[in-house]
């Protein structure tokens, strides 16, 4: 079962930025340059289409956007002319220079529509230095009434001259409260408040992650651990296995674990931590560390039987 959100709208914790978003365009304090600034399990793609279609909406009674009008009709089926939508093709590790290249030129293009031309970069992290580069002077002289939309959950990774150019817009993640009552409305289930935490709090990551059968990852991860802290896991198989399916997950699972264990042993009871609980610390430090290198190595041609290995191997040092 997967659930399909469609609508920003259909995502509480968003309603004060489309808020603010309403007022600038009502005010005509609309920029040529946005950046959304949200982990990705918020739904940052969907309110970026919103806010295109806010933009677009040829709607003259009440809020817009309509949702009727030809422009809303055309966002919604995905076939309006004047909208660049760029996003990493499959498998790519980065975005490509001359994808940015053909949204800088369409967007010097009359509109189709007469109103609005609007480009939204997904992922914009993802442009290397080149990608930036040919960007940068759609953002310094840009034609009237485009709009240029950059989605990042890590802006740091852009240099300061694509930054300085955009205004940005921040999205938090919701209260666990209100993020757990969001989920239960669209499917109840008792379990909500540890998904959540391995989601970091973010709603359509935790979403995901149920649906993806989370409560057997979670059962497995604590077996396993269960498993190395006795000594006794055939660590070759193990390793073998988590290589071979779900390894993303399994990472992510290991980053909140330590990074809760991390932080309940950071408040000893009393004084400074004893000697050997200052060891235990730091080696769960190591492998936190080593668990959060893995994530970004996982798509490169290193050996993931072999990290999986020497990861459980560390694992198990760490928990004897
Ligand atoms: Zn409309």
């Amino acid at each position: 079962m997967s659930t399909d959100i469609q609508s920003a709208d259909a995502l509480p914790w968003l309603a004060p930025a489309q808020a603010r978003l309403r007022t600038m365009l009502s005010s005509e304090r609309m920029p040529h340059g946005l950046m959304l600034q949200a982990p990705p399990g918020l739904g940052t793609a969907l309110l970026a289409r919103w806010i295109v279609n806010l933009v677009m909406c040829a709607g003259t009674d009440g809020p817009r956007p309509c949702g009727a009008c030809k422009p809303c009709r055309q966002l919604q089926a995905g076939t309006h002319p004047d909208l660049i939508w760029v996003a990493r093709e499959e498998d790519a590790r980065q975005l490509q220079v001359q994808q940015i290249r053909d949204l800088s030129a369409a967007l010097c293009l009359k509109s189709h529509g007469g109103g609005y031309k609007a480009a939204v970069i997904a992922e914009a992290d993802f442009m290397n230095a080149n990608a930036a580069n040919a960007l940068l002077k759609t953002l310094e002289e840009p034609s009237p009434q485009t709009l240029l939309i950059l989605c990042s959950a890590r802006p740091s990774r852009l240099p300061a001259t694509v930054i300085s150019r955009c205004q940005r817009l921040k999205i938090a993640a919701p209260k666990a409260d209100d993020a757990r009552q969001w989920l239960n409305s669209i499917h109840a289930r008792d379990d909500w408040p540890k998904i959540l935490e391995h989601a970091a709090n973010e709603p359509l990551r935790a979403l995901n992650l149920a649906e993806s059968g989370f409560a057997e990852l979670d059962t497995d991860m604590s077996s396993a651990l269960e498993g190395l802290s006795q000594g006794r896991m055939d660590i070759v198989a193990t390793a073998e296995r988590w290589a071979k399916a779900n390894l993303a997950d399994r990472l992510d699972w290991l980053e909140t674990w330590l990074t809760r264990t991390l932080r309940q042993a950071a408040l000893p009871a009393a004084g400074l931590p004893s000697v050997p609980q200052a060891t235990k610390i730091r080696r769960l430090y190591r492998l936190l560390g080593r668990v959060r290198g893995l994530k970004f190595e996982q798509n490169t041609s290193l050996n993931m039987q072999l990290a999986a290995e020497e990861l459980l191997l560390q694992t198990e040092a760490a928990l004897s």
